[in-house]
Parts: structure tokens; C-alpha cells; sequence
């Protein structure tokens, strides 16, 4: 029985000999084979250094430098598929994800569900702001989604290795984690949580960041909006048939009436408005298609420590 962690990592020289020092001094994972799989993602401070030396002393820790940094979407994508374990489990490693939430997943996961959700119980921890968008995010997404996440999950939950398997045989490479996490389904448990303060350093994600990440999130694993366009245009069309019908009327029997300059530009604007953000979201979606059609590599790995250079079956 192996446990897999994956840590993306960009930036963190602060907080992984503490996240180190958390997951080894587990009494839990004391009992377990535990590999840690740390991605740098394109790290400019002392982080690769910091988890070198980590993995010289210890056999289980494992280090994939990425050639630049690609985000913590491809980071994370490339840790599920460099991980072995029998069961993974993506963690911050800002000590967000408290370590002592493995025993009780792995309970969950022995009683037979295949995916346990660490699920924020309260979101204290982030500002207004941030929390009143998150909520309608996972409103939105989940409306429109066919495949529903769960709110106030992040990353960090815990994966059998049959869904991790179905995870990384997936082609796409605009990635979009929380959703291909819970795309493959299967029984899936929760256990609930207070996310503590980030220990160290400085959160990586501005909000422009999360808005082009929610945004990631709808576009890939929904297609209303295009319908969306449509329905509008449909809804509009009507209602403007049925206003020229009400001015030719008007005309025929009430003679020309020169005003309505007011109406007409109202219409006008209105009308430039909505084919505006129609084409809005057929960018967005052929922009998709253009980086999908290209089919670059998801990241490029720089090197590798402690795993080997194929990645395992
Ligand atoms: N991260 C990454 N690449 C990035 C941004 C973040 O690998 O481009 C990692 C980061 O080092 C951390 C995790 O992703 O381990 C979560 O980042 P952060 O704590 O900044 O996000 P927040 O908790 O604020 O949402
Ligand atoms: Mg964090």
C-alpha cells in the first residue's frame, strides 16, 4: 500500500522543509509508505535546491522540475501522471491542506469510496470578496456543467489509482483540475475541514487569475454559452419581428412618423451589445480549439530526481 502526495510547487523556499516535516512527522503516515512527488513549476528561488537536498536523505521524495513555469493546472497534471501510489492525494504546500485529514480519507477510502472531497466546512479564512465570488462560480459552473463539482473543494482530495488511471489517459490540454478531478465520478465521499491560513509566503493566484481559471472551469466542461448566443439571438429576432409588424402597422394607418431616434438607438446599442459578447464566447471557444488543435505538450520536464525518466504505467 502506497500513498502518493503531489505537491506543485512555485516559489515556496519558506514552506517546504515545514510541509516536509509535517507529512514525516505524521504519526498516521508513520505507518505507511508514503512518496512525495514535488513539481517545481518553474521556481526562480531556492525551492528546487530545498527539495533536492530533502531527497537525497529520503528514498520516497521525488522532484520533476518543469522547464519554466506552466501553472499549477499542468503541475498538477504531471504529478498524477509520474505518481505510483495506490492512492493519491494533491496537497498545497502551504500547509492549507492539513495533513492530519489523510487518516480519515483513507478510512473512507477503506470502507470502498474510490474519491474522497477534503470539503471546506467554512471559508473564514478568505475575504468577502473572494468568498461571494466562489460561490457564484460553483452556482454558475454547476448550472451550466453536466459534470457538477462540489462547492468549497479545492484540489486536495484523495484519488484511488483507478481514477487517477482515467485522469491522465485524458487527451485534453487546456486543463482545467477541479473538474477533470471529478469528471470520472465513481463513489466519491467527503470529509469536512477548516482551512487554516497560508503558513508562509504569499498566495500565487490574483483575482484576474481566478477569473480567467473560472472561466477555464466553464468553457471546458460546458457548451451553453454558445447555446446561450443562440437563444438570445432567437428570443431578440422574435420580439423585433413582432416590433416591425407594431411600425408598419403604425405607418399604414397613423402615416410617417419621423421620431423614435430614441428607440431606434436603444435597439441598436442593445443589439451591438449582445452579437459583441456572442462573439466574446465563440473566442473563447475557438481560442480553445486553436490550443487544443495545436496540441502542444502540457509542460516540458527539465529533470527528474528519484523517478524514472518513463512515466510508470
Ligand atoms: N502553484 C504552482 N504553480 C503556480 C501557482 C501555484 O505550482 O503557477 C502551487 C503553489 O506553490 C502551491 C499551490 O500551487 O503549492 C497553491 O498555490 P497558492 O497557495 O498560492 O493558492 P491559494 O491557496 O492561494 O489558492
Ligand atoms: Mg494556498
Amino acid at each position: 500500500m502506497l500513498f502518493s502526495i503531489i505537491v506543485p510547487i512555485f516559489n515556496e523556499e519558506e514552506t517546504i522543509a515545514l510541509f516536509y516535516r509535517a507529512v514525516r512527522g505524521d504519526l498516521f503516515l508513520k505507518q505507511h509508505d508514503v512518496e512525495i512527488v514535488f513539481i517545481n513549476d518553474g521556481s526562480s528561488d531556492a525551492s528546487e535546491d530545498i527539495v533536492r537536498s530533502i531527497a537525497q536523505e529520503d528514498s520516497l521524495v521525488k522532484l520533476i522540475s518543469l522547464s519554466r513555469n506552466f501553472g499549477k493546472e499542468p503541475a498538477l497534471f504531471c504529478g498524477l501522471e509520474y505518481s505510483q501510489g495506490d492512492v493519491v492525494i494533491p496537497m498545497d504546500v502551504d500547509l492549507q491542506d492539513p495533513v492530519e485529514l489523510i487518516q480519515p480519507m483513507y478510512e473512507m477510502w477503506q470502507k470502498g469510496a474510490k474519491v474522497v472531497l477534503a470539503k471546506r466546512s467554512c471559508r473564514k479564512s478568505d475575504h468577502v470578496l473572494k468568498r461571494l465570488t466562489a460561490r457564484w462560480f460553483y452556482k454558475i459552473h454547476n448550472l451550466l456543467s453536466h459534470s457538477k463539482i462540489e462547492d468549497d473543494v479545492g484540489d486536495f482530495r484523495l484519488l484511488d489509482r483507478d481514477v487517477v488511471n482515467v485522469i491522465i489517459s485524458l487527451n485534453e490540454k487546456n486543463l482545467f483540475m477541479k473538474g477533470l478531478l471529478s469528471w470520472p465520478g465513481f463513489k466519491t465521499d467527503v470529509v469536512e475541514y477548516v482551512r487554516p491560513e497560508r503558513h508562509a509566503g504569499t498566495t500565487k493566484f490574483n483575482g484576474i487569475q481566478l477569473f480567467r481559471l473560472a472561466i477555464e472551469g466553464i468553457t471546458n466542461f460546458s457548451t451553453a454559452p454558445l447555446k446561450l448566443a443562440s437563444y438570445i439571438g432567437f428570443i431578440v429576432s422574435i420580439l423585433s419581428g413582432f416590433y416591425g409588424l407594431v411600425i408598419i402597422a403604425k405607418t399604414i394607418f397613423l402615416g410617417v412618423d419621423v421620431k423614435g431616434y430614441a428607440s431606434l438607438m436603444t435597439a441598436m446599442l442593445f443589439l451591438g451589445g449582445i452579437q459583441l459578447i456572442a462573439i466574446g464566447i465563440l473566442g473563447e471557444y475557438v481560442g480553445r480549439i486553436y490550443s487544443e488543435v495545436k496540441s502542444r505538450p502540457r509542460y516540458v520536464i527539465e529533470s527528474l530526481l528519484g523517478c524514472d525518466e518513463k512515466k510508470p504505467d
